[in-house]
């Protein structure tokens, strides 16, 4: 038995803004959990946005220790490695990044060790 495809469509929380989130649903309880608000990413990170008037951005990630508890009772937790994750977070979920152009695996680096991203849009010269 499979029911029939719906879409569910929010539009960008944004005053005047176009840009509509579609989400696909065959029963109503598929919805459950779904925001009924949602802002398109242009409007929920503008600084992350690349534009002819925002022509650079820079991202700097950091190695953040990550720990497990241990079974015995009385033990330190013990370190498993450290994964990337944004400057100011608490810790790192990423092994690894990468993007067009790079790749970086975060067990080739020691602790302290920064990762600096950066964008720049080159607009073509004017024509006078
Ligand atoms: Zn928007």
């Amino acid at each position: 038995m499979t029911g029939r495809r719906r879409t569910y469509a929010r539009p960008c929380s944004h005053t005047g803004c176009r840009e509509v989130s579609q989400i696909e649903y065959t029963a109503r309880r598929d919805l459950e959990g779904v925001s009924k608000t949602w802002t398109c990413r242009h409007h929920s990170k503008p600084d992350e946005t690349l534009s002819p008037t925002n022509q650079e951005t820079e991202a700097i990630l950091t190695l953040h220790p990550s720990y497990i508890n241990s079974y015995r009772e009385g033990e330190p937790p013990r370190l498993v490695g450290y994964f990337w994750g944004p400057q100011d977070a608490e810790k790192g979920s990423h092994g690894i990044v990468s993007g067009p152009g790079f790749w970086a695996e975060a067990k080739n680096f020691p602790p302290g060790t920064r990762l600096i991203v950066t964008a720049r849009i080159e607009l073509p010269d004017e024509e006078a």
